[in-house]
């Protein structure tokens, strides 16, 4: 993929093709942000232009293909996937920058996942990033940069990438999985910013469950004891879809909440369900609405210590009715 093909992250972009056509690249680079994001194709869209023929990351060219198909000789790749990255790995990655290039001018060191260095592979690299070799590149991608030793990341050129405005992955969004504007925006605006999310996600849960689920949490009342229980069971029998439940009820009450504060339909995540979201904006009040988010929080925080779901989720269910 080359820089124009990526979504967003203009600031990013500029900056590393200012790098690379002043002949002016960093030694090591830290690529931080929020996961999913797209740091990671920003980082081999990078290396791409650096080693292209054609100086453009074409795509067909001798060097392009062979980063396309991982098996470059001149870039290590160093991918933690939740594993520890130990010493050995820094070791072999000392070893890979210390031989010259094999086809173009640099030796490159991918490292993604650089939250997952042990203290002896952090120590190791730091040894590295210290004593820069002639035309190596290391680069660092994380999602805790703070997780890193500082005299690390005082070495490395920053680059902080934001979350996707959620127009951009919508828009996305809508070519990839085929669906309506108003969806696209809907599962963009639950992804946080995030394009592993959104594409990640239960569709049909956020989309046509999610409705559901929203109309029968806001036809309950204060005094219908029987329906609330119903209800209590339906959600304790999908367990394992509860921590995105309970994010699709925050995401209802926080919407009231901007209504009623005269943000933008725009601003909110349910634009489907506009008319429950005004109707609803009538009768609830702030420090209610707050309660009620509190109520869904507080049971997030229990659910993850193995209460009885069952009771937890009826006692959220009648905070809720009575806020
Ligand atoms: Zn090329």
């Amino acid at each position: 993929m080359t820089f124009d093909e990526i979504t967003g992250h203009k600031r990013e972009k500029d900056i590393l093709l200012r790098a690379i056509s002043r002949r002016h690249i960093a030694h090591a680079y830290l690529f931080d942000g929020p996961e999913g994001i797209g740091k990671r194709l920003v980082a081999t869209s990078f290396i791409r232009t650096l080693l292209c023929t054609q100086g453009t990351g074409c795509g067909h060219c001798p060097s392009c293909l062979k980063i396309d198909h991982n098996n470059h000789p001149d870039i290590h790749y160093l991918l933690a996937e939740g594993a520890a990255l130990k010493v050995d790995q820094v070791r072999e990655l000392q070893q890979v920058l210390s031989l010259r290039p094999l086809e173009g001018d640099y030796k490159i060191c991918l490292v993604d996942g650089a939250e997952h260095f042990t203290v002896g592979a952090a120590n190791a690299l730091l040894k590295t990033l210290e004593e820069p070799q002639q035309g190596t590149i290391i680069i660092l991608i994380t999602s805790q940069p703070e997780t890193l030793l500082t005299t690390i990341r005082s070495r490395c050129q920053k680059l902080t990438f934001r979350p996707l405005p959620k127009q951009q992955i919508a828009k996305v969004l809508t070519q990839k999985l085929d669906l309506n504007n108003s969806d696209a925006m809907i599962l963009a605006a639950l992804s946080e910013g995030s394009f592993k999310k959104a594409l990640g996600k239960n569709q049909e849960l956020f989309l046509e469950k999610r409705r559901k689920l929203i109309q029968s949490l806001s036809a309950l009342s204060a005094g219908s004891i029987i329906p609330t229980f119903a209800f209590a069971d339906e959600l304790d029998s999908e367990k394992e879809l509860l921590p995105d439940i309970i994010d699709i009820f925050q995401t209802f009450y926080r919407d009231i909440l901007l209504l009623r504060h005269g943000c933008s339909e725009d601003d909110l995540v349910n634009i489907d369900l506009l008319d429950i979201l005004h109707s609803q904006s009538q009768f609830f009040s702030t420090p209610s609405l707050m309660t009620k988010l509190k109520a869904l929080e507080s049971t997030r925080f229990h659910l993850q210590r193995n209460v009885n779901c069952r009771l937890a989720l009826e006692v959220m269910l009648m905070r809720i009715t009575n806020a």
